[in-house]
């Protein structure tokens, strides 16, 4: 980059991206920066007395678009977290539920912080402080505007915003639907914790059964047969991996953190590794795997998928021509920056976007959301009853055949679903549906030539949100 320019922001970024999409549609003048505008934003400055010191915090809310409601989006705390970082995120939630068809706006926010200096009790004042600034803002709602966690946030400050919104809102019967992402144990989902991950395996299951699709991106064989480098090993990049190694059986050869990567030809034992950091704290010193400090390098190391699961912007102009993988599956937000994407069409990667990989966490989010506002787990109604049709079938085909079927057939016949069987399969159905729509899209729209699949899903997310909108006369 030369001194006079100025480098590309991450909202820029995205708003390259989705203008490329809006290409392809016939749009009445203007219906374009309506889309694109973001709603609203609040800033929030608090101050927080410690023992020793006052400290000031500032946070924001962005709404991108609120042509449903509630909105929807992570919370991020991070010390480069502000209103652009707000609002780019605010706007990829509004385009992924859009795509995987959830019924919310988008929304994000985040303090400016870095959680590892505080403690739990000051982490705790710290975020019922920040929640209390939002919800009486109407920027916490169950109704309007519901968080989740992202970067530097997980369950446990979930529980906090719950009880902090729930203190100022007693009357509200549907408290728990304020936020989603909370412990289990609190109306928690089971299966949210690792559902981001588990999106990144299902979308690449998605892909690999789509027979063409690999071919076309140049891979050979099916899922397990590939070398994946995985950057980031936080709640995303450690869950995608953990599945992707133990389910689908591919080679984990790559893994980086902020601290360093390590990279082994042969493969690394995720779950191990993710013991070893819990117990050391750095990959550093990790048995039988190469270590490099500058664990960036590593992405440009020779694998077939590379998934991007830190931070945006980790693939950008400068090494994004270095990159050896065939297959970016980008499970963090905004990994590839528009350049960069530019650069790695020209040399024939494909990737497949953010909003349709990582769009795990929203899908089971909104089941989360569903399943509060119910005020009943799924399946407690049908378990039983399941379970006696099952066993009826059972005994038919073994009256009928006078054969007493395998012990382990009759038992997926007669077990009735847990929670956790409807979420995998809601989620996976989900993926599934939405990777569907996107490979149709990109063969039928382009005269001949054939999109990206992230021009694709944003088609098809700009189709619903203008139909959305047009209906309600907001363009
Ligand atoms: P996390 O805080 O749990 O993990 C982040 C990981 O990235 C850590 O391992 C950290 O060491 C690593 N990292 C940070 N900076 C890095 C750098 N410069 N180089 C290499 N590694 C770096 O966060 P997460 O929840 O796993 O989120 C990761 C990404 O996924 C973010 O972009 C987030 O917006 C996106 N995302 C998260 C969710 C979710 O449910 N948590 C849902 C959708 C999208």
């Amino acid at each position: 980059m030369s001194e006079n320019e100025t480098p590309e922001t991450f909202l820029d970024s995205v708003s390259h991206m989705v203008d490329r999409a809006m290409h392809f549609l016939e749009l009445p003048e203007g219906a374009m920066d309506a889309i694109k505008a973001c709603d609203s934003v609040i800033q929030v400055s608090f101050p927080i007395r410690f023992r020793d010191r006052i400290e000031v915090f500032p946070g924001w809310r962005a709404v991108h678009s609120s042509h449903r409601l509630p909105v929807k989006g992570g919370l991020r705390f991070s010390p480069t977290m502000d209103q652009g970082h707000a609002e780019a995120l605010a706007a990829l939630m509004t385009y992924k539920c859009a795509i995987v068809d959830i019924p919310f706006g988008g929304s994000k926010g985040g303090l400016r912080i870095d959680p590892r200096k505080y403690d739990e009790w000051e982490m705790e004042r710290i975020t019922r402080r920040f929640a209390h600034e939002l919800i009486q803002r109407d920027y916490i709602s169950p109704a309007q505007n519901v968080p989740a966690p992202d970067v530097g946030t997980s369950q446990r400050e979930m529980a906090w915003i719950m009880e902090t919104y729930r203190e100022r809102h007693p009357e509200d019967v549907n408290h728990s639907a304020a936020v989603t992402g909370k412990p289990v144990d609190l109306g928690g989902m089971r299966g949210r914790l690792e559902a981001t991950g588990r999106g990144v395996q299902y979308a690449l299951q998605a892909f690999f059964r789509e027979g063409n699709a690999a071919r076309e991106a140049g891979l050979e064989g099916g899922l397990g047969d590939q070398r994946i480098i995985v950057q980031g090993f936080g709640n995303v990049g450690y869950h995608a991996a953990h599945f992707l190694q133990n389910d689908d059986h591919a080679k984990i050869v790559g893994v980086i953190k902020s601290d360093g990567g390590v990279y082994c030809e042969d493969g690394i034992d995720v779950d191990a590794l993710n013991d070893y950091v819990r117990r050391s704290g750095t990959m550093e010193g990790f048995a039988g795997v190469e270590f490099e400090r500058n664990g960036n390098r590593i992405m440009e190391r020779e694998c077939d998928i590379l998934i991007p699961a830190a931070l945006e912007g980790a693939i950008h102009r400068e090494n994004a021509p270095n990159i050896q993988a065939r297959l970016i599956a980008e499970a963090a937000n905004g990994p590839v920056t528009f350049e960069a994407d530019q650069i790695l069409q020209d040399r024939g990667i494909t990737i497949l976007p953010d909003v349709f990989v990582n769009a795990g966490g929203v899908v089971v989010s909104y089941f989360e959301w569903v399943r509060n506002l119910a005020h009943m787990r799924f399946g407690r109604l049908e378990r039983r009853y399941d379970q006696s049709q099952g066993q009826h079938l059972v005994t038919a085909i073994e009256m009928s055949t006078d054969h007493k079927l395998p012990d382990w057939i009759r038992e997926s016949i007669v077990r009735g679903a847990e929670e956790i069987d409807l979420v995998r399969s809601g989620l996976d159905d989900t993926m599934r549906e939405a990777f569907s729509e996107m490979y149709e899209t990109r063969e039928v729209e382009s005269n001949g030539a054939v999109l990206d699949y992230r021009t694709a899903a944003y088609l098809i997310a700009l189709r619903k949100i203008v139909r959305a909108r047009s209906d309600l006369s907001l363009i």
